[in-house]
């Protein structure tokens, strides 16, 4: 390729052309091979090049493409929305579509400001959040994120949200153990909401295991059912951002299913569509639409390309792909597998110091001492070496924070699509192990 005039993420480096895709692999304009071991941004949960997909997309294309929401439904937007329902039995009759992850955990704050301003509470709109958590890069995502790295240029435009810590038991952030912790991190959020006055807080929200923040950090049991009752004891909503975890990601379609906790709100992104086409959804509880429509009836919010009938169309196909084929079932399982050898991994290494998450979506902590659990100097860009490695031998891997405050150590999250076979989880274990035995030869 000539001259670029697109901006990059980062503006010095030379990224591959993609020619193409098929199940979990890619392939460069140069016929070069790569294994998506996470599934891009933790998205292609269905692989790439699924046939049916691209059959539902050219159909949707050749009725309409492009409606405005303000004029007119459509049929596939309606689809998606009773489809969305169904799968979660009921619990969210109605749903919010936006284009990104971000819109659809914004439009969820929005909402839960709004539910307390038709009950006549318009002071209580303060939403607490976790340190190590990420909500999204838009200004209103981006101030619910505990992410120092990504908040630090915008910290004076953005709100001061973050509130408490998050269940990282690997470092616990009050030096506790788990066994005795008495679930210290959840009590926190009582504190919170007593400190700020609950009637100023409208909503918590928190990833059900947290992504790029964090590197997989799944919570103990019982961690949630304690969240949900402290919200439940002061009026403040319950927002589970499953942009990441939802659908099937981590062996159920949602990852609050897991403690049997049900969210006021819902986020979904990524695997709605499984990178089809961008669409991500707010998935919305009866009292507060009921609220709603029996206040101003008006929901300030949405965009452009909200409920887009190609995007609705193409996320339909997907969702009756997944269920069609047991998708979570399958990432269920397939999770147990590829954990196992990622142990196997960790006991070899003295530089794993932990591997965490659940069914398809994992995290490998590294260290400069196992059992101290002393990071490597940041200034050592591990997780950019290893991941740049990675590519080089056709491996694909994504960066997550991980350490004190989410700054000081190194991470990686391993997410292929939930379609992935064991021998392809093997193909993926060869090409990591290469990747680390050559890593640890030219940098430890
Ligand atoms: N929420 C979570 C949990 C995420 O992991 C992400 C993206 O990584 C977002 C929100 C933001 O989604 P998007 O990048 O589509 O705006």
């Amino acid at each position: 390729m000539g001259k670029s005039s697109l901006i990059k993420p980062v503006l010095d480096v030379e990224y591959p052309v993609i020619s193409h895709g098929k199940g979990v692999f890619l392939y460069d304009a140069f016929g070069k091979e790569y294994l998506d071991g996470c599934s891009g941004a933790v998205t292609a949960n269905i692989g790439h090049g699924v046939e049916e997909i691209t059959k539902a997309m050219i159909e949707q294309a050749e009725k309409v493409s492009f409606v405005y929401r303000s004029q007119f439904t459509s049929e596939a937007a309606e689809q998606l929305a009773l489809k969305l329902s169904d799968l979660t039995h009921g619990d969210y009759p109605w749903s919010f579509f936006v284009n990104s992850g971000s819109e659809a955990t914004e439009t969820a704050m929005k909402l839960a400001i709004q539910y307390w301003q038709e009950r006549g509470k318009p002071q209580k709109n303060r939403i607490i959040s976790r340190w190590m958590s990420y909500h999204g890069i838009t200004l209103g995502a981006l101030s619910m994120s505990g992410h120092p790295v990504r908040r630090e240029r915008f910290t004076e435009i953005l709100e001061s949200y973050p509130a408490i810590s998050a269940p990282y038991c690997y470092r616990c952030p009050m030096q506790l153990d788990s066994k005795s912790c008495g679930l210290a991190c959840a009590n926190e959020l009582e504190a919170a909401i007593r400190r700020i006055g609950e009637n100023h807080v409208a909503a918590f929200i928190a990833e059900p295991v947290i992504g790029a923040a964090g590197a997989a950090i799944t919570p103990p049991n019982g961690y949630f059912q304690k969240l949900k009752q402290i919200c439940e004891k002061y009026n403040v909503l319950f927002i589970a951002d499953e942009v990441m975890t939802g659908m099937g990601r981590t062996g159920k379609l949602l990852a609050s299913e897991h403690w049997g906790v049900k969210p006021d709100i819902v986020t979904l992104g990524k695997g709605l569509s499984g990178g089809y086409t961008p669409i991500a959804a707010t998935l919305v509880s009866d009292p507060i639409i009921q609220a709603i429509l029996h206040g101003s009836k008006i929901i300030m919010g949405g965009h452009t390309f909200s409920a887009n009938p190609l995007s609705c169309a193409i996320s339909l196909a997907v969702l009756n792909y997944l269920t069609k084929h047991d998708i979570a079932e399958h990432a269920a399982t397939a999770g147990v597998y590829l954990k196992n050898k990622l142990h196997s991994l960790e006991q070899k290494y003295s530089f794993i110091g932990d591997i965490r998450g659940k069914g398809l979506l994992l995290g490998i902590e590294f260290v400069q001492n196992k059992k101290t659990k002393k990071p490597f100097p940041l200034d050592a860009s591990i997780t950019n070496t290893v991941i740049k490695l990675a590519m080089e031998h056709g491996l694909l891997l994504y960066p997550a924070a991980a350490g004190e405050e989410g700054v000081t150590g190194a991470a990686i999250i391993v997410a292929p699509p939930l379609t992935i076979t064991e021998k392809e989880i093997d193909e993926l274990i060869n090409r990591f192990e290469t990747v680390l035995e050559e890593w640890a030869e030219k940098y430890l």
